[in-house]
């Protein structure tokens, strides 16, 4: 699938992944490092790195590789990690007081700043370290905050409601993990993330897994 830049989201997972290599190199003190090193190190390929990377700049430097501080600051700045954005939670329950306190969540660039439900024994309450907040007040909470991310994590049934609820109250992009398809909306990013699709991979990769280490030599 691709964005409204004509990037797919497959090479955008890749920078990601790129910025984390980067990360580890420079914390080994590493500062140069070249394409194919990179890619074997990290288990890529070189010329899938070349191709992610030419399209957005030209990055590498003749006869070196890639200059690692430069680079990581190129794509930290391309993924727009150098601005904060603010969360919203939609749906505190297991999930949702989980990833509110997720560190992932709370770094320099992502901060869960609000999070609603409807149950009325959870409004008011403190759940992964927010104050939970009603429904009715997604509007205001998303205008005074300014928040632009909202993470869906309804039950099923409440899904559709909560995307149109999130998309009135002016949120820019979705992280949707209700097992449900919804409709995007012109204006607003809709990413569906679903953990059983990566479980249901290991599944399919279990079976052409070696039982035993004898059977693997
Ligand atoms: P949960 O029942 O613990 O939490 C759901 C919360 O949503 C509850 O607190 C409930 O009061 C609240 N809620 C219900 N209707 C609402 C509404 N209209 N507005 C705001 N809040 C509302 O469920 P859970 O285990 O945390 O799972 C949440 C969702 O995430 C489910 O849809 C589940 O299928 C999904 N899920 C997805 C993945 C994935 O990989 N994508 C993994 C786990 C769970």
């Amino acid at each position: 699938m691709a964005d409204s830049q004509g990037t797919s989201s497959a090479s955008l997972n890749r920078l990601s992944v790129y910025l984390r290599c980067l990360h580890e190199l420079l914390e080994e003190g590493f500062e140069t490092v070249s394409s194919k090193d990179f890619a074997d190190r990290f288990h890529l390929t070189s010329a899938q790195i070349r191709k992610d990377l030419a399209q957005f700049g030209d990055f590498g430097i003749r006869g070196v590789g890639y200059e690692i501080a430069g680079l990581a600051e190129r794509l930290h700045r391309l993924l727009g990690l150098d601005t904060k954005h603010r969360l919203v939670i939609v749906g505190m329950g297991n999930l949702g007081s989980a990833l509110a306190g997720y560190v992932g969540f709370n770094d320099d660039s992502f901060e869960v700043v609000a999070g609603i439900d409807v149950n009325p024994s959870k409004i008011g309450r403190t759940l992964g370290g927010l104050t939970v907040r009603h429904v009715r007040e997604l509007g205001a909470v998303v205008e005074q905050s300014g928040i632009e991310i909202g993470v869906l994590t309804v039950p099923a049934a409440a899904a559709v409601e909560s995307y149109e609820a999130l998309v009135s109250a002016g949120i820019r992009s979705v992280l949707n993990f209700a097992p449900v398809h919804l409709t995007k909306r012109e204006c607003v990013e809709l990413k569906n993330v679903d953990f059983r699709i990566h479980l249901e991979e290991a599944s399919f990769l279990l079976q052409s897994l070696p039982t035993t280490l004898e059977e693997a030599d």
